[in-house]
């Protein structure tokens, strides 16, 4: 029921070229699986209190009294809203200068030295307060809704200190996004003397209990130079043992025990991976973890694309998401990703599709409700601006995007 009482109308998308959506029910989607698409032409979609009611050929829609609301999809395709599942979205400030030192030749060490990096948005972050933090996450926000993204999962890791770790993640939530706790992102200039294993033991004594409240997942950066494979250890077991589920930054620039510790610990997933050797790429494709892939932020630093086909016909279970973050992803669109994904990762567009659909659903445990186009889901929908709608993937950089539904009600479209 709205706000007045009367019963929402019901939204009814018609004459769409096509609908899209990945196969069957089940989640994890992995391996040869990934590749298997319902593919309806010539269809509607019926949604009805913020679910989908029905979605078929126009042959067999019935009429349908007057309280409906008609959207005319001729010449567009519809596919599930966008999951993206790992962004750092939270975030004061931007790195814009830094970007362009780095473009011109500048140094990872001499933008540090410069006071660049992680650090110089964590600066930004700690002064911005809540409210600008939150204003910050809405404009992100918008951006993501009007790339297709209509379920995101945001990280905190820009605070490193209690209270604005914590306002992070209150910040995130407020906004409707999944909040992942990254306290463990870097060592804050705070404990640059008593070093890693004393920031940690803050984290998991000073801000774990009240971050578990309000988080659903733990995360931590395990890399040389930020936190190594007891540490990232330590911070998950008390994590998992305060509720939490587990996610891991792992093999972005070396390989350092992140796949087997994902898997030891029954880690929803490990993201990155593009330094992931064979040896990795075996054991989680036999594992129950799903390896979420950035090719936006490996582009970004010039970095190896990760070994995606591999993982896929190694039969792993692999979800696409932005990294959206000021430092190596300022990058919000998920279709880019796709894009990426199809002409770097040689992945086909229905594996990227279900990558950043039902697995990234998985990946935040909403894969009941989010990421098919099918009876019961959330009315969650993308209407691609073309009549095939694999054009996601195929138009690099294009507006690809033409309406987004969230919940049964149009959030986003076009202009005329
Ligand atoms: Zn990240």
């Amino acid at each position: 029921m709205s706000k007045n009482g009367e019963k929402p109308a019901r939204l009814l998308i018609r004459d769409l070229s096509q609908v899209a959506s990945p196969a069957g029910r089940s989640a994890p989607v992995r391996g040869a699986e990934l590749r298997a698409i319902d593919l309806v032409a010539d269809a509607y979609i019926l949604c009805e209190d913020g679910r989908i009611a029905d979605v078929g050929p126009m042959q067999e829609l019935w009429r349908l009294d007057d309280d409906v609301v008609e959207v005319d999809g001729r010449g567009l395709s519809a596919v599930p809203g966008l999951v993206d599942c790992h962004t750092h979205a939270c975030f004061a400030g931007d790195r814009v200068d830094e970007f362009s030192q780095r473009a011109a030749g500048a140094t990872y060490e001499e933008l540090h030295a410069r006071g660049g990096g992680i650090l110089s948005t964590v600066r930004a972050t700690r002064e911005a307060g809540e409210a600008g933090l939150a204003a910050a996450l809405s404009r992100h926000q918008a951006w993501m809704l009007r790339a297709g993204t209509t379920t995101f999962e945001a990280k905190s890791g820009y605070g490193l200190d209690r209270d604005t770790e914590l306002t992070q993640l209150r910040v995130i939530k407020s906004a409707g996004g999944v909040p992942t706790w990254l306290g463990a992102h870097a060592v804050p200039p705070e404990f640059a003397d008593a070093g890693a294993d004393a920031y940690v033991d803050f984290l998991i004594e000073d801000v774990l209990p009240d971050a578990a409240l309000l988080a659903e997942a733990a995360d931590v950066f395990l890399e040389r130079g930020a936190f190594d494979l007891a540490q990232a250890r330590r911070v998950l077991l008390a994590s998992r043992s305060s509720g939490l589920e587990l996610r891991l930054h792992g093999d972005q620039f070396t390989e350092a025990g992140a796949i087997p510790l994902a898997i030891e610990l029954n880690a929803r997933s490990v993201d990155h991976l593009e330094s992931t050797g064979s040896t990795g790429i075996d054991a989680l494709s036999s594992s129950a973890v799903v390896g979420v892939l950035l090719p936006a932020s490996a582009l970004f630093l010039g970095r190896p694309m990760p070994p995606a086909r591999a993982l896929v016909d190694a039969g792993a279970a692999i979800a696409l998401a932005t990294d959206f973050n000021p430092g190596s992803a300022y990058c919000e669109s998920l279709p880019l990703v796709c894009a990426l994904a199809a002409t770097q990762l040689r992945l086909a567009p229905e594996e990227a599709l279900t990558a950043c659909t039902v697995n990234a659903a998985h990946v935040l445990s909403r894969a009941d409700r989010k990421g098919r186009l099918a009876r019961g889901f959330d009315a969650d929908i993308v209407l691609v601006a073309a009549d095939d709608w694999r054009h996601l993937a195929y138009h690099l950089g294009g507006d690809v995007v033409h309406t987004v539904v969230r919940g049964g009600r149009i959030e986003s479209t076009a202009r005329a």
